[in-house]
């Protein structure tokens, strides 16, 4: 095996439940992966095993070239991690925080950490913040002091559980802003969601997990390659299929899907007879479309017949 995560027959049983049933999980060095599933899919109990805080029922797990768990103590400092409500001292400040985790690292002068800290907290949009303590933060500003002691070490690993949960859509957007810099900075990046936009906006790997099975893994590209159609948005759709003669395939109110991936051709044969066209495209699917395809549909019954 090799690649940044990778894991075969990946099984977490919990009694009778087989939260996380055999995935092959496949994460490169360069992506940013998102792994989509519903509430209760089990990406959680997937992110703490490939972490080691949580042992599989059975299965092997890659971290960084390192099996896990048993590589945990050489491999886990080159990774930054955020999973469910990250843990702080209430009474603390965010900085404060920060130094004390900070303290179990690898040294380097007080002057360092303290202005590595500054960074992580400016990075998160943090800096403001000063003094007030944890306990007095938002759910999003927790979210993000979570981010920054993820960061703190410079991990060319980022494992992220749900890393926008709490943010509001601004915070949302900053938190895309901050992973798509760090991506171009060479950081790894592999974040769970159950948020098909956030992941469409972001990855360029994903998987998808549905009820503990991997139902789908592929670059975002070719998931939602051009199907070889053209969407045609007209006000006169029967003249479309007129004038195409064959090669309109379905039509919904202004949207007519013609066969042919050269939109500049169809466009020349419809202005040539005169028909108005308002909007041209090659035809993609959604990644809701193909996560539905993947899961028929079935995201929604998440925890029923298992
Ligand atoms: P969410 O987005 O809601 O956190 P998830 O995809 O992360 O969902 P998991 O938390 O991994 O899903 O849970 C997967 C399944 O395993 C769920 O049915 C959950 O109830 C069950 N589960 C998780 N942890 C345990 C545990 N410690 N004991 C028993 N069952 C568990």
């Amino acid at each position: 095996m090799s690649g940044v995560i990778v894991t075969r027959g990946l099984v977490k049983r919990f009694g009778r439940l087989r939260a996380v049933d055999g995935i092959d999980l496949d994460v490169r060095a360069g992506d940013i992966y998102g792994f989509l599933g519903a509430n209760g899919s089990g990406k959680t109990t997937t992110v703490r095993m490939l972490l080691g805080l949580v042992l599989p029922t059975s299965g092997e797990i890659e971290l960084l070239g390192g099996r896990m768990p048993r590589a945990g103590r050489r491999v886990l400092p080159r990774v930054g991690s955020l999973i469910e409500g990250p843990a702080a001292y209430g009474h603390l400040s965010g900085r404060e925080n920060l130094a004390l985790l900070d303290a179990s690292g690898p040294g380097g002068s007080w002057r360092t950490r303290r202005q590595r800290i500054a960074e992580v907290l400016d990075q998160v949009g943090l800096a403001g913040v000063g003094r007030r303590p944890v306990k007095a933060y938002s759910l999003g500003m927790r979210q993000r002091l979570g981010l920054a002691a993820a960061l703190l070490r410079r991990p060319e690993l980022l494992v992220l559980d749900e890393p926008t949960n709490g943010l509001d859509p601004q915070g949302i957007a900053e938190v895309r802003e901050l992973l798509l810099d760090l991506h171009r900075g060479g950081t790894t990046v592999f974040l769970s969601s159950h948020l098909l936009a956030e992941v469409e906006q972001l990855c360029s790997r994903v998987g998808v997990l549905d009820r503990g099975r991997l139902v789908l893994q592929d670059q975002m590209a070719t998931l939602t390659a051009p199907t070889g159609a053209t969407v045609v948005h007209t006000p006169t759709p029967d003249r479309v299929r007129a004038t195409l003669d064959g090669r309109v395939t379905a039509i919904d109110g202004e949207r007519v899907i013609v066969r042919g991936d050269d939109p500049a051709e169809v466009n020349a044969l419809l202005v040539g007879a005169g028909v108005p066209v308002t909007g041209l495209a090659l035809q993609r699917p959604t990644l809701e479309q193909v996560v539905l395809t993947a899961t028929g549909a079935s995201s929604d019954r998440v925890e029923a017949d298992r």
